[in-house]
């Protein structure tokens, strides 16, 4: 068959590949000039790269760590250390994350009672989540993570643990289902972390080697006639009929564009959390951290920041960098305004965080980034629909929306658009 994929993001590439390998004509179209999606790697004029989006993959990743396999990519996984590096900040003062049972029965910030609720937490995690990494448990999803783990360990551990390091995933408590939350908990507990050598974009690259893809390609029109096929219909106007296609670009950019197809009432209520960051390189050494504010979720704002080696991207010796993030209300404050406008802005507050950041004005290079649509948002309920929507060509849904909110997400939910196509 000849099959259509919208969207080179690893969900399109990665349904695009496997189409081929069944014996399909795969054709990918790329609204960018760049494959990847939000895996985009920016590569800097001082010879390093800057992982503007994605920045690790799990151990977990069982499905995206075989397709760097598959690729004789493997050796290009860099381990990273995200844990001993982690912080919250309360008031500019630092206190590190407990990285283990061991080292949260002496964590500062919180009473020993408190302590106890999280561990039991975990405990009843590692019992009874669904193992089968990014299992869900459909009995949590129509209760609101705030409302789980609040009951599960009491008001202040939700304040000040749960709330940052969930935030700065993009979307607060409030918003997320609990088995959303339970499912990534428990798949995050004694996981690895990775980067990949040559940025996180590469193994898209690799993957579109492999398949033909048109980049710089809009796609305006997608329509499932009556008499069968599907049309696409380009920025160009022009006009290409296939027998599928793979929708995998993120659903509200393409949910007004498709005619002709049945799609459930619930998918109008999808929506992402957008993600503004400014990242910034200079000369000389500073600490690794990763720092979570405690408190506000309406603006929270993350550091990272380190010297040589890793930090969203490969970083040359000699030099530091710090990206600082900003999700909720102030990023979306913050996408139509000019870039440095906003690396101001985002340095100040992130100096209410972290008072040993350096300053911006003597940096040697700033880029501000914009994600609109960073990361679903996986609300009450959704897990539960996905559950019962059953897809059928000619177009199939992928992309991170209607699988997990993470590469591995992606990456499943392309290898399943792939599977409802069969062998040619
Ligand atoms: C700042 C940030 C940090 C993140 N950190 C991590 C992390 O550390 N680890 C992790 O696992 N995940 C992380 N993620 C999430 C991860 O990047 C996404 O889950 C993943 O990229 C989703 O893949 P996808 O293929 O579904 O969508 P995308 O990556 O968004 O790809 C979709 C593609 O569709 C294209 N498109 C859109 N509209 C059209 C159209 N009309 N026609 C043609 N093409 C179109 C887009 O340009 C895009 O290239 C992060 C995301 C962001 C933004």
């Amino acid at each position: 068959m000849r099959v259509a994929v919208v969207g080179a993001g690893p969900a399109g590439l990665t349904a695009a590949y496997l189409l081929k390998i069944s014996g399909h004509q795969p054709m990918v179209f790329e609204a960018e000039e760049w494959v990847g999606g939000r895996t985009r790697t920016i590569r800097l004029d001082t010879g390093h790269h800057l992982d503007s989006g994605a920045g690790w993959l799990a151990g977990f990743y069982r499905e995206t760590l075989g397709l760097l396999e598959a690729v004789g990519m493997r050796d290009a996984l860099v381990p990273i250390d995200l844990r001993s590096c982690a912080f919250l900040s309360e008031g500019g003062k630092l206190v590190r994350v407990p990285t283990g049972p061991v080292s949260s029965l002496s964590f500062s910030l919180l009473g020993p009672k408190d302590r106890l609720k999280i561990l039991l937490w975990g405990a009843g995690l590692v019992m009874r989540q669904p193992r089968g990494d990014l299992g869900v448990d459909l009995r949590f999803d129509t209760t609101s993570a705030e409302v789980h783990i609040l009951k599960s360990v009491g008001r202040s551990a939700a304040q000040v643990v749960f709330e940052p390091l969930v935030s700065a995933l993009y979307s607060g408590l409030r918003e997320l289902s609990a088995a959303s939350v339970r499912s990534f908990a428990r798949a995050l507990l004694f996981t690895r972390f990775y980067s990949l050598s040559d940025g996180m974009d590469s193994l898209w690259l690799r993957l579109a080697e492999e398949v033909e893809v048109q980049t710089d390609s809009p796609v305006r029109r997608i329509a499932a006639p009556a008499n069968g096929g599907v049309e696409l219909v380009l920025d160009s106007g022009s006009a290409r009929r296939f027998d599928g296609c793979v929708v995998a670009a993120p659903i509200t950019r393409v949910r007004d564009v498709i005619d002709g197809v049945d799609l459930p009432p619930w998918v109008d209520s999808v929506r992402y959390a957008p993600h503004v960051r400014a990242y910034a390189v200079r000369s000389g050494s500073t600490q690794r951290a990763e720092i979570h504010p405690v408190g506000g979720e309406e603006d929270v704002v993350t550091v990272s920041r380190g010297s040589g080696g890793w930090l969203w991207g490969a970083l040359p010796q000699g030099y530091s960098a710090a990206l600082v993030g900003a999700a909720g209300k102030l990023a979306l404050d913050l996408l139509d305004e000019p870039d440095e406008k906003v690396g101001r802005l985002l340095w100040e507050r992130a100096a209410a965080v972290d008072p040993d950041l350096f300053g911006i004005d003597r940096c040697r290079l700033v880029r501000v980034v914009k994600w609109p649509e960073a990361v679903p948002v996986f609300a009450p309920g959704h897990l539960s629909n996905l559950a019962s929507w059953k897809q059928a060509p000619p177009v199939v849904f992928a992309g991170d929306w209607t699988r997990a909110p993470c590469i591995e997400g992606a990456v499943r939910s392309g290898i399943e658009a792939a599977k409802v196509f069969g062998r040619a």
